[in-house]
């Protein structure tokens, strides 16, 4: 039975579940032979006519309002808050204790290009949804992450394509994406020469920032010039992190290639979950244990030590030069406090010396992550 439109605060946050019941079904029913969604639909929900089931995953959202309990005034508004309310609580209260933590991080967001992205399931597209969550995405991920950076990789007809150089500076990275009409998607998606083309831009990266790979996969299949699994064996060689959030449903490799790199697997139900999923991979992941040869100090054997640079700031009034990353002459930049040479952005890796440039205050930010605060009681 289709739910009835209760309120418009409540289909805002889940509007995918309510057009189930009215016409999109045929569309629904389609898509439903592919994939191993209907074994595991039968198992969870047995009521209902085979025809009107929604996707597996949908199904905790179905039961929802069998549970939800009318208030005395007759309005739903109480309790669907109440689920809100504590789905949130559940995020908050997730990392209570000091964990160790990368904080230095580099992630390439691996976007699917292809034909598949044009499906109208998730409003206005997937495309456009995806290029929408990915902006936002962006500038929160920066600004929890002030000392890490992104690149950005696309697949589309059949290649893996390089949209964006690594880079520290979210207006920069923002602009990779900016204009849709160079992303346009086509033909098929190769997960194999995407993976391998973000692995080896990442291959150059010190130890002790992490190496994340975030895709965004809408398509059911993969078209790859090799074996797929000799890629996932070099990316867990190369202490790469495999997540991904899939449009579509979940399949074997894509869960493998997660399950095994230690990245995070989800399938977006509906537009505000895939925002969900997405986010969730914002604070930086814990750090694994690192088993280190014996002797290495017994109380914190994983510690390590790195060097930091903090610049000096010019000013605009500065004797215009040359700075040493674009070869632009401008009058301010930063100057690197070993080998004096010019950048334009902090944090980077010096050009010249390959010191790593930071400013304090983007250490400290990053701090809160390593140290974080109490939750607070409900009172
Ligand atoms: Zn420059
Ligand atoms: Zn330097």
């Amino acid at each position: 039975m289709p739910p009835r439109r209760i309120n418009d605060d409540y289909m805002d946050s889940d509007s995918d579940v309510s057009i189930l019941g009215d016409g999109d079904s045929g569309a629904r029913s389609k898509a439903k032979g592919k994939g191993k969604a209907t074994d595991r639909g039968k198992s969870t929900k047995a009521k209902g006519k085979a025809k009107e089931q929604p996707y597996a995953w949908e199904a905790s959202y179905t039961r929802s309002w069998d549970t939800v309990q009318e208030d005395e005034g007759g309005s739903l508004q109480g309790a669907v808050q109440d689920l809100i309310a504590r789905g949130r609580r559940r995020r908050l209260l997730a990392p209570a204790s000091a964990i160790r933590r990368t904080i230095i991080r580099h992630l390439i967001l691996l976007l699917d290009l292809s034909s598949a992205m044009t499906d109208r399931d998730m409003r206005p597209t997937r495309f456009d949804l995806m290029l929408q969550i990915a902006r936002e995405f962006i500038t929160e991920w920066f600004d929890q992450n002030p000392l890490g950076q992104i690149g950005i990789v696309g697949m589309r007809a059949g290649l893996g394509e390089r949209v964006g150089e690594m880079s520290g500076n979210p207006s920069d990275v923002l602009k990779f994406i900016a204009d849709r009409h160079k992303l346009e998607p086509v033909g098929e998606p190769s997960l194999q020469n995407a993976i391998e083309m973000a692995r080896s831009s990442m291959s150059h990266l010190p130890i002790h920032s992490s190496r994340e790979i975030l895709i965004i996969f809408g398509s059911l299949t993969t078209c790859d010039p090799g074996n797929i699994h000799d890629t996932l064996d070099e990316c867990v060689k190369d202490k790469i992190r495999i997540s991904m959030v899939a449009l579509a449903a979940e399949m074997k490799i894509c869960k493998d290639l997660c399950d095994k790199t230690g990245g995070q697997f989800g399938v977006a139900m509906n537009e505000g979950h895939f925002k969900d999923l997405l986010f969730e991979l914002i604070p930086p992941p814990a750090q694994r244990a690192v088993s280190r040869a014996a002797g290495a100090g017994a109380t914190n054997p994983a510690a390590d030590l790195m060097l930091m640079g903090f610049p000096t700031r010019l000013p605009n009034t500065s004797l215009p030069s040359l700075c040493v990353c674009h070869s632009e002459l401008k009058s301010e930049g930063f100057l690197c406090p070993r080998c004096s040479s010019k950048v334009c952005d902090v944090p980077t890796d010096c050009d010249i010396c390959g010191l790593m440039i930071v400013s304090s205050p983007h250490l400290a930010r990053s701090y809160h992550h390593l140290f974080p605060v109490k939750s607070y009681k409900a009172v």
